[in-house]
């Protein structure tokens, strides 16, 4: 078998930064080394740094953004409890399932797919809900959802926000925006291999832990005693993905001496230059203006710039193939009609957006 080393610009995972991928070669530590845990103390503090928070309960779940997800319900709503999800693209559709299997009450506020969610509506959904559940970056269709109205609003509601796209690559304030719970994942604007999940949970959704949460795995009652130590020593709960755990400091490393706001700014940058050059080869953006997401571009694509008899998936096949770069297909509306390209964490460079605008100008016609 080749090992091929593509440009990924699609919906995630991006290109890791070098020094992510040097980290995983490291010798692999026991999950009770007093340097690994060291090491896991300073994956929290960073996490902590680049969330915005203070939250004591702040690390890296075992497993990919969807395992955040679980946990983000599991540990805290349940039979009785109901649950108000802002739906505007594929991830809000799965955490009201995923609350939903958690046998809450789901009550499902539904925005257009391109389009923000009105936060007004999300509080206007119910009068008491448990949570109020929104994702903060749709990667499904480039949207940015508001999250700081929502914090102002949300009463005595826990407000949970998916920040899988988010953290990283734009401002995400999970403190001074009333954030109780979010999570997000490593493959996107982290710059790290997916594997892991960043968690981050406020005092006060802790008061709303539920003491013995359906899932075993996922259990932050158990958890929290080895990554934060809790009261006494580390207890086991389960082998930690040490390697994995290697990489997300080292790129949230990465991160930190870039700093946020100059990470912010070249992910904007590279954003807007592939949307400027989208838009002068005839290209349609997707998401509605004012929400864009710089770090997911989701656009129609011109049926009259298509080679003779091609499909929009031809060309896909042909970037990744013929050129070396990989991005992502439509979701909703746009399958078979529009693409998802992003530029996340190490892949937000402008020699990319110029390797994708360059590589589209030999394709296309
Ligand atoms: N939420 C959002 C916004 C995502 O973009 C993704 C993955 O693309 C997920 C959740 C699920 O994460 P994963 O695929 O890493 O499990």
């Amino acid at each position: 078998m080749t090992h091929r080393d593509p440009v990924l610009m699609g919906p995630g995972p991006c290109n890791p930064y070098p020094e992510v991928m040097e980290a995983y070669a490291r010798p692999v530590l026991g999950h009770l080394d007093p340097d690994f845990i060291a090491l896991m103390d300073e994956v929290g503090d960073r996490l902590r740094q680049v969330f915005q928070t203070t939250n004591q309960l702040t690390f890296a779940v075992s497993g990919t953004g969807s395992a955040g997800m679980e946990a983000a319900f599991v540990n805290f709503v349940g039979p009785g409890d109901t649950v108000v999800v802002g739906v505007n693209g594929v991830f809000g559709g799965r955490m009201c399932d995923v609350a939903a299997r958690c046998g809450a009450e789901v009550v499902r506020v539904d925005a257009p797919w391109g389009a923000p969610i009105d936060p007004n509506d999300l509080i206007d959904a119910h009068p008491s809900p448990k949570m109020i559940a929104v994702v903060h970056a749709e990667t499904s269709t480039g949207v940015r959802n508001d999250l700081a109205t929502l914090g102002a609003k949300k009463g005595d509601a826990l407000l949970l926000a998916d920040c899988v796209t988010s953290l990283g690559g734009i401002d995400l304030r999970i403190d001074e925006w009333g954030v109780d719970i979010a999570y997000s994942g490593t493959q996107k604007c982290l710059g790290v291999p997916p594997g892991l999940a960043p968690l981050t949970v406020s005092d006060r959704a802790l008061t709303h832990l539920r003491e013995t949460p359906q899932s075993w795995y996922l259990d932050l009652n158990m958890i929290a005693k080895y990554v934060t130590g809790g009261d006494g020593a580390r207890a086991y709960h389960h082998t930690a993905p040490i390697s994995s755990l290697y990489g997300i400091h080292a790129g949230l490393g990465a991160l930190l001496d870039e700093g946020l706001e100059a990470s912010f700014a070249r992910h904007q940058a590279v954003g807007d230059a592939l949307q400027a050059g989208l838009v002068d080869r005839g290209f349609e953006l997707f998401a509605a203006e004012g929400n864009r997401l710089p770090q997911l571009t989701s656009v129609w694509v011109p049926e009259d710039r298509l080679p003779d008899g091609a499909t929009e998936a031809d060309v896909r096949r042909s970037l990744l193939l013929d050129y070396g770069v990989e991005i992502g297909g439509g979701l909703g509306d746009l399958a078979g009609k529009g693409w998802r390209i992003g530029l996340m964490g190490h892949t937000a460079r402008m020699r990319n957006v110029q390797l994708l605008l360059a590589s589209l100008d030999d394709i296309l016609v």
